[in-house]
């Protein structure tokens, strides 16, 4: 073993990460709605979370509001990536909005199935974290049959009409491991429980945590990009942690490095959530890069290749916009 100061050091730097196909559909259609149409766009929620994404679109001309009565009768509205009840859709349609609906497609295949167990009668388990808005938009679709399953403790509490007419659902951007965890604890307290038809867990959210999983086990420090809101970069922290990184940070931006972090260090990992632009995670490869980690060595577990078309309303101003 060679001292630590004559090792190389280096920065493995994960792949896939960063943007998802929905987050990339979801900046552009703001994009693009501001320039077919001008200001005012108004954007509901925070189209992503990622702060800078947010704060870029500010500066262009979109307005972020909560609810649909901060927009005036007659607005034009974007809806977030994370989706939106049915209630929300019904007071934009009240106050007469213009909508563009940015929901990732991903989401929208959970708000059906939502819909299709309700229908059926089912008591629907919604793995998930109460309070985030993707989990407000699903619960929202059958708020009679939805209650949300936080952690695999929380299942002790779960109470249903029929322990034979039980399915499980997920939030998209949850933890494999930890969401499987509580799908097992569920299935002993409830045998009869039902899988969702496919993956709720989308692509991204599972490549992201398969890549730092790999790389990992290598890294005294990985440091994830990534907004505090943001569910699927949050996860990639405790994932890191779970797989071997004896310490693992969150930062929006490379300004929030500590430079003690970097103490006793050889290798950092390096990855970013599905809501993060490539120009902060290059931002921290610099900054690494100025403190001595000048080799960087890509972990590839996947490559990505999905692209969604932008959404229906927009194709058809654009449309109309010549
Ligand atoms: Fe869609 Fe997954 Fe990206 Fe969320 S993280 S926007 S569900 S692809």
């Amino acid at each position: 073993e060679r001292p630590a100061e004559t090792k190389t050091k280096r920065v493995l730097l994960a792949a896939p990460r960063g943007y998802c196909a929905g987050v990339d559909r979801a900046v552009v259609a703001v994009e693009k709605a501001l320039e077919t149409y001008g200001t005012p766009v108004y954007v509901r929620k925070e189209i992503v979370h990622n702060k800078h994404v947010v704060e870029t679109l500010r500066e262009r001309g979109a307005i972020f509001v909560n609810e649909t009565d901060e927009v005036p009768e007659g607005g034009r509205l974007v809806f977030s990536a994370h989706g939106v009840s049915p209630a929300v859709r019904a007071s934009a349609e009240a106050r007469s909005l213009e909508t563009i609906d940015a929901t990732c497609p991903l989401v929208t295949k959970v708000h059906k199935e939502a819909v299709r167990f309700a229908k059926d009668d089912y008591d629907i388990l919604l793995i998930g974290h109460t309070g985030h808005e993707e989990v407000e938009g699903t619960a929202g679709e059958a708020p009679d049959h939805v209650q949300v399953v936080n952690s695999p403790d929380e299942v002790d509490q779960v109470v249903v009409r029929d322990p034979d007419k039980v399915v499980w659902i997920s939030q998209t951007t949850l933890s494999v491991d930890e969401t499987m965890e509580t799908v097992r604890r569920l299935r002993d307290k409830f045998p009869s429980l039902q899988d969702p038809p496919s993956d709720d867990i989308c692509y991204a959210t599972q490549n992201r945590q398969v890549a730092v999983k790999k790389l990992a086990p290598e890294c005294e420090l990985v440091i994830v990009v990534g907004s505090a809101n943001s569910s699927n970069s949050v996860r990639l922290v405790e994932v890191a942690l779970q797989s071997g990184a004896a310490a693992s940070y969150r930062v929006d931006r490379m300004t929030e490095i500590k430079e003690e972090w970097l103490e006793g260090v050889t290798t950092v990992g390096v990855t970013s959530g599905a809501s993060v632009p490539e120009i902060l995670v290059q931002d921290v490869i610099t900054y690494l890069a100025d403190h001595g980690f000048g080799t960087v060595d890509e972990v590839r577990t996947a490559t990505e290749d999905l692209m969604f078309s932008l959404p229906r309303e927009l194709r058809a101003g654009l449309k109309a916009a010549g």
